[in-house]
């Protein structure tokens, strides 16, 4: 029985493709509307941003390159996308009542993220989990990125239990499950739309939306 719960924030417990659909029609209803349809205009970033992968910085100039816009520059939407996003963050459908079911079952639980630490900070407030979890590990504080072991088992220490009683939770099959499981704990894939590598066995536990943890583990 694990004493310790622990999960990835972004397509997790922060519903980020619902959150990011959101802000994306807003900022284009804002400066592109009759320069670029919308769909293709949420396609293409969300195409260029690979799950979160890279850098908005980099990515607004590209966008912008292939859209063939010079106004407002890509380092200015960049700027905007840090400032006005949490405006849009909405959590995963139950995540609150899940961390609190599992909080009154005597779980110790925290979060592992990669990311900027003001930018994912800031999503576990607005989603309105931060006094849900009892550690909240964001890689750019930490100095090190799942799936460095390193990271997992400082996530343990942090909640005062021993690595092989954790369980992780999370959507990124290399990043969460197999960072998970080689740091020495069980994973629970959540499957929401990166496919399973192939050379790698079948996940062992796995589910396809965030409220059927409850299933596995009450
Ligand atoms: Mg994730």
């Amino acid at each position: 029985m694990a004493a310790a719960i622990l999960f990835d924030l972004d397509e997790t417990l922060h519903d980020r493709a619902a959150s990011l659909r959101a802000f994306l029609i807003d900022q284009h209803r804002r400066w592109f509307l009759d320069r670029v349809e919308e769909e293709t205009f949420v396609e293409r970033f969300t195409r260029l941003d690979a799950h979160g992968s890279l850098s908005k910085a980099v990515l607004y100039p590209k966008l912008m390159v292939e859209l063939g816009i010079d106004e407002p520059s890509g380092a200015d939407l960049a700027t905007e996308y840090s400032l006005r996003y949490h405006e849009f963050a909405c959590p995963m459908a139950g995540a609150g009542d899940l961390l609190a079911a599992l909080r009154r079952q005597g779980f110790k639980l925290g979060i592992v993220t990669n990311g900027w630490t003001d930018f994912q900070s800031r999503t576990v407030a607005t989603i309105g989990i931060r006094d849900a979890v009892d550690a909240v590990l964001v890689s750019e504080a930490e100095g090190l990125r799942k799936p460095d072991a390193r990271l997992f088992r400082r996530a343990a220490e942090r909640l005062g239990v021993a690595t092989e009683s954790c369980l992780f939770i999370g959507d990124n099959p290399t990043v969460d499950i197999l960072g998970a499981e080689a740091a020495g704990m069980r994973a629970i894939w959540l499957r929401r739309g990166i496919p399973w590598p192939n050379h790698h066995p079948p996940a062992q536990l796995h589910v396809d939306e965030l409220t059927d943890v409850v299933e596995l583990l009450l």
